[in-house]
C-alpha cells in the first residue's frame, strides 16, 4: 500500500495516480489558494489550487484526490477595471443582468457597453432598473423601455419594496445562470440580498488557506437561488469596461441595431460610419433609429478603434 501524506490543506490524501474516484463538480467560490468545489453528489470541498490557477466560480471540474482538471468553458466573462486591468469574472455564465437606477439615470453608453460585452461573450444580457419606488422613476423607465425593450429583458423593480421583484426571480429561476453588474449607488447589494438572503453570511468570508499572511482575499461565490437558477456575486464588480470587443462585435451587438441584422450592410464587416449602403445610416436618416442612439454608437466605435490601435501598437514595439 502506498505511503499516504497528509497535504498541507488538511486532507489526508494518496499521492497523484491513485484510486481516488473521479468526482464532478463545479467552483462555487475562490479564496486565492483554494477553491470550494460543489460536486454533482451534493456534498462540498475545498481543494488547493495554484495562486494563479486561472480557476474561476462556475468553472466545471473534475477532482481526483488534490488534483483538480478544469473542464473547457462554454463562457467566459471579463472586465476591465478603472485601471485597466483585466479581470475573469465568472465562467460558464448564460445570462447579465445590467442594473440601472431610475434616478440618477446610468452615465451614457454604460448599458450599451454592458449589453455588447455581454454578447459578445455569448451571454444573454437583461436590464435591471432598480429604485422604481421614486418620485421620478415612471419617465425614466418609459424612456428605458423605449430604447432597450426591443433588444433586450427589462425588468424594473425596487429591490427596497420588493415591488416587480417576481418577474425577475421567475426569468432565473428559468434555470439560469448569471451575475450582476452595475455602477455604484444603483443598489445593487439590495438587490442581490432580495434576490438571495443568503448573500450576505457569506459575502466577507474567510481567509481560508492564507499562508502568506495576507488579510484580503476577494471571495466570488456562486450562489443556488431559492427559486431555481444561479448567481455569481464578485465584490468590487462596478466598473465595467469593454474587454476584448473588436469593432465587428461593436458594429454586430450594439443594442438597437437588430433590425439591421436582416436588412444588411453591403460591406461584411461594416462599422456603420460611412460606408456606402449601410442599414444602419439608413435606418437612422429615417429615423427609426434615433440620432442619440446612433451617436452613443459612434463615441463607444471611437474608444473601440483606438484601443485596437493601442492594442498593435504594443504589437509592433515588441
Ligand atoms: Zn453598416
Amino acid at each position: 500500500m502506498k505511503a499516504r501524506k497528509k497535504t498541507d490543506s488538511g486532507h489526508t490524501a494518496s499521492k497523484a495516480s491513485d484510486l481516488s474516484p473521479e468526482r464532478r463538480g463545479v467552483i462555487v467560490a475562490h479564496h486565492g489558494v483554494a477553491v470550494e468545489v460543489l460536486y454533482d453528489g451534493g456534498e462540498r470541498d475545498m481543494v488547493r489550487v495554484k495562486r494563479r490557477s486561472g480557476h474561476v466560480v462556475g468553472d466545471d471540474v473534475l477532482v481526483r484526490g488534490e488534483v483538480l482538471e478544469r473542464l473547457p468553458r462554454r463562457t467566459e466573462l471579463r472586465r476591465r477595471d478603472a485601471m485597466r486591468g483585466v479581470h475573469l469574472v465568472g465562467a460558464n455564465l448564460d445570462v447579465l443582468g445590467i442594473v440601472v437606477a431610475a434616478f440618477p439615470l446610468p452615465p451614457a453608453g454604460f448599458i450599451d457597453r454592458a449589453v455588447v460585452a455581454a454578447r459578445a461573450a455569448g451571454l444573454d444580457p437583461f436590464l435591471v432598473i432598480n429604485k422604481c419606488d421614486l418620485d421620478q422613476a415612471d419617465n425614466a423607465v418609459a424612456a428605458l423601455q423605449g430604447i432597450y425593450a426591443g433588444s433586450v429583458m427589462v425588468f424594473p423593480l425596487s429591490a427596497v419594496t420588493g415591488d416587480g421583484l417576481a418577474p425577475l426571480l421567475a426569468f432565473l429561476g428559468a434555470g439560469h445562470r448569471g451575475a450582476f453588474v452595475g455602477t455604484t449607488g444603483v443598489g445593487k447589494s439590495s438587490l442581490l440580498n432580495a434576490i438571495c438572503p443568503e448573500i450576505d453570511l457569506k459575502v466577507g468570508a474567510l481567509n481560508v488557506f492564507n499562508d502568506r499572511g495576507c488579510n484580503t482575499t476577494t471571495v466570488s461565490t456562486l450562489h443556488a437561488l431559492p427559486d431555481g437558477g444561479e448567481l455569481i456575486d464578485t465584490p468590487g464588480f462596478q466598473d465595467f469596461g469593454l474587454v476584448d470587443i473588436s469593432m465587428q462585435e461593436l458594429a454586430a451587438h450594439y443594442p438597437g441595431f437588430e433590425e439591421t441584422h436582416e436588412l444588411a450592410c453591403r460591406f461584411r464587416n461594416c462599422r456603420h460610419r460611412s460606408e456606402p449602403c449601410c442599414a444602419v445610416i439608413d435606418l437612422v436618416a429615417q429615423g427609426r433609429i434615433s440620432a442619440e442612439r446612433y451617436a452613443t454608437y459612434l463615441e463607444i466605435l471611437n474608444e473601440v478603434e483606438s484601443g485596437e490601435l493601442e492594442a498593435r501598437q504594443r504589437e509592433w514595439k515588441k
